[in-house]
This record gives C-alpha cells, structure tokens and sequence, in this order.
C-alpha cells in the first residue's frame, strides 16, 4: 500500500513502509494502515514524524500503537516522533477495501459503509455474518471484545461474531 498523500521523497517512502506495516495490537489481521489510523509519515532532517488519527480516544489501544509503529521506524534505522492528530476524527470510512476483507476473514462483520450516523450506533443498521453473510443477525451487547466492538450472534450459522461499529 502507497502512502495516500505525502512528500515523495525516497526516505519518507521508507518510512511510511515500515511504519504501515505495524499490525493492529487489537486486531491483528490489519496494519495500521489499513484500518486508517496511520494518516502519513514525513521525514525532516532525518526524524521520521508518524500522525497517527486513534480510532477511539478512550481506546486503551492507542499509546500500544503508537509505540508499535515508533519501534517500527527505530528499527528501520530513523529517530521517530509521533504526532497524534485528532482533528478530522477517524470514521470507519477510513479503513481501506483491503482491511474490511481481512477484517471479515478474521471472523469481523466490517463497518458498513455510510451508515456511520449516530443511529448506526443502536443497531439500526443490518450488519452480514462474516461466515455465512447472512442478514439475520441480531446484536447481543453493545460491546464486545473491546469497545470498538459490538457482540452479535448470527440466526442462521448460530455464530457469534465481532462487528466493528461505525463512528
Ligand atoms: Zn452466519
């Protein structure tokens, strides 16, 4: 995966390779950048800067990740910094075609596009069995794994499974 929109010049492309690679702590299937969370590195004199947009900022995730992707540069010989941007907060939106298939092979309902309104949090949306794709499905708790995550079970396979939840 290239970096989205970046200085091109062949350090930051080093950069961006190691530090894209980093997987999710929470969800290992997915890198960092494929769930979006990794927004662009840039290299100046030499310090290799990651901005990194956390999914949630109560995700106790976060600092895992961020020190994941600053051993990532470490070790692909920069110094890192890492800058945590807040502002536009991540969406679901922004995880990568790529990672919602690996996030379904995983046995995670991705997040369905465009339903990221505040309803799609009280199950208003029709979530797919990761296993089966079927539709009748029906959420269990708010929360599963973790909090980014509700808890549904699937009425046809029986399945429980993970749906990542849109914000
Ligand atoms: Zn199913």
């Amino acid at each position: 995966m290239t970096q989205p929109a970046a200085n091109h010049s062949l350090a930051a492309e080093r950069a961006w390779d190691a530090a894209s690679a980093v997987p999710d702590p929470e969800i290992p299937c997915v890198t960092v950048a494929e769930l979006g969370i990794l927004r662009k590195v840039v290299v100046e004199n030499g310090v290799a800067v990651a901005y990194v947009t956390p999914t949630y900022s109560g995700c106790p995730a976060v600092l895992a990740i961020e020190l994941a992707i600053e051993a990532a540069l470490l070790d692909a010989g920069f110094e890192a910094r890492i800058e945590r941007v807040m502002s536009p907060a991540w969406t679901t939106d922004w995880i990568t075609p790529e990672g919602c298939e690996k996030l379904r092979a995983y046995g995670i309902a991705p997040p369905v596009k465009g339903s990221n309104s505040k309803m799609a949090l009280f199950g208003e949306t029709v979530v797919n069995c990761p296993r089966c794709g079927s539709s009748d499905t029906q959420k269990i708790s708010e929360f599963g794994s973790t909090a980014c995550k509700a808890h549904y079970t699937c009425r046809r396979c029986a399945e429980p499974f993970d749906y990542f939840k849109c914000i």
